[in-house]
């Protein structure tokens, strides 16, 4: 008993002390958390005229600079009252795999120890960069490796966009980047607070001035919160679909139980999308689950008469997963069925298969002794 006690007063101390390393860490904002206003605001506080938050801005949004001493343009005063009152932290790269496609995944160790995943995709005349918006996730996917982790925590905006500029860094020369997809661990609509303040930074002209055209964020089916989303930035959705009927989706994303396909579609059917893109659903394709003609057909029904577009992705498998890809011809007659039935259907190749570039895979790999346990907690809860 006394041995029972003692670990557990152990464990109620590392958790303390696990909490008190956090809230030092973060005690102080990071300059890119804040907006224009705020900005602003801080360099009045200094006692500096207002004018300063725009050179400050073009210094962390555009520039990347990641000390305050690079702000050569500032008084040195002015830096050392910011340094003294913010951070302006880069997350650290931990590991970056690149596969024969060009792909590139990089494991970035955030301030407080968490990891997340960011992906580098080059394509034909375009590069993609996915980003993640929380460490882990809650929602709980079948098909997902990052699943298997839980959410540990929301992302900052600062580490939202902390991502963006490891990424340019481990850009070739010819690279580019111009495109954002908001794949990466994480639902993004359950961190909307910070992520709104991330797509504001990146589109707004004061910060990168990115168009919201270039940006696409991918939701497993959060529904009050993709209208608000849309109505807010323009951006591009992206709905995690995977299922055509709510048995089948309750188990591959629980979210479904929630939020039911009829009430998802409904949602995406108000979506103020007029004289915009169509919504994009995604539909991971699962050898003998979800992959049938029937599956098909139904699919073409659900989405009538929306303007959708389908991406058919091929499963990216990952270490203790018990799904398997569909076969090639199962997917080309898959979207056959789609075409037919006046639907855009685009497939889509796995990229970077040999770096384990499936969402979570890389941190399961580096926390494999951490992460095998959560596997069974995961699946069964799934299962349940
Ligand atoms: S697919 Fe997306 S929403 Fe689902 S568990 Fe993985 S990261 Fe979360």
């Amino acid at each position: 008993m006394r041995a029972r006690a003692l670990f557990r007063y152990n464990r109620f101390r590392v958790n303390i002390s696990a909490r008190h390393t956090r809230a030092d860490a973060t005690d102080r904002s990071d300059l890119r958390d804040l907006t224009l206003a705020e900005l602003e605001a801080a360099v009045v506080a200094a006692g500096e005229r207002p004018y300063r938050a725009g050179q400050i801005a073009s210094w962390i949004w555009r520039r990347g600079a990641n000390s305050f001493d690079a702000m050569s343009d500032l008084p040195a005063a002015l830096r050392q009252t910011l340094g003294s009152r913010f951070t302006l932290a880069s997350p650290e790269v931990a590991s970056v795999r690149r596969s024969s496609d060009g792909t590139r995944k990089l494991l970035l160790r955030l301030s407080d120890g968490e990891e997340i995943e960011t992906v580098i995709i080059p394509g034909e005349n375009r590069v993609t960069l996915c980003l993640s918006s929380q460490a882990g996730c809650a929602m709980g996917c079948e098909f997902c490796a990052t699943a298997r982790m839980g959410l540990h925590r929301n992302l900052t905006t600062a580490e939202i966009a902390g991502q963006i500029f490891a990424a340019r860094r481990e850009l070739d020369d010819s690279e580019e980047i111009t495109n954002y997809v908001f794949m990466g661990m994480g639902e993004p609509l359950a961190n909307y607070p910070r992520l709104i303040r991330t797509l504001a930074a990146m589109t707004e002209p004061w910060a990168m001035g990115i168009s919201p055209r270039r940006i696409t964020v991918s939701t497993v089916g959060h529904v009050p919160m993709m209208e608000r989303l849309v109505a807010e930035i323009p951006v591009n959705i992206a709905v995690s679909l995977h299922a055509t009927t709510d048995a089948l989706r309750d188990r591959l994303a629980p979210i479904n139980r929630r939020y039911p396909l009829q009430e998802l579609i409904a949602a995406c059917r108000r979506l103020p999308l007029k004289n915009r893109s169509r919504v994009t659903f995604e539909y991971v394709m699962l050898a003998g689950v979800n992959d049938s003609v029937d599956d098909a057909r139904r699919l073409v029904k659900l989405l009538h008469p929306m303007r959708a577009k389908v991406n058919l992705i091929f499963f990216n498998p990952f270490p203790g997963a018990v799904l398997e890809r569909s076969p090639r011809e199962a997917v080309e007659i898959f979207q056959g069925i789609l075409r037919r039935g006046n639907l855009t259907a685009t497939i889509r190749e796995s990229r970077g298969l040999d770096i384990a570039a499936a969402c979570g895979q890389l941190y399961a790999e580096h926390h494999a002794a951490v992460a095998q346990p959560r596997v069974s907690e995961s699946s069964s809860e799934i299962a349940r």
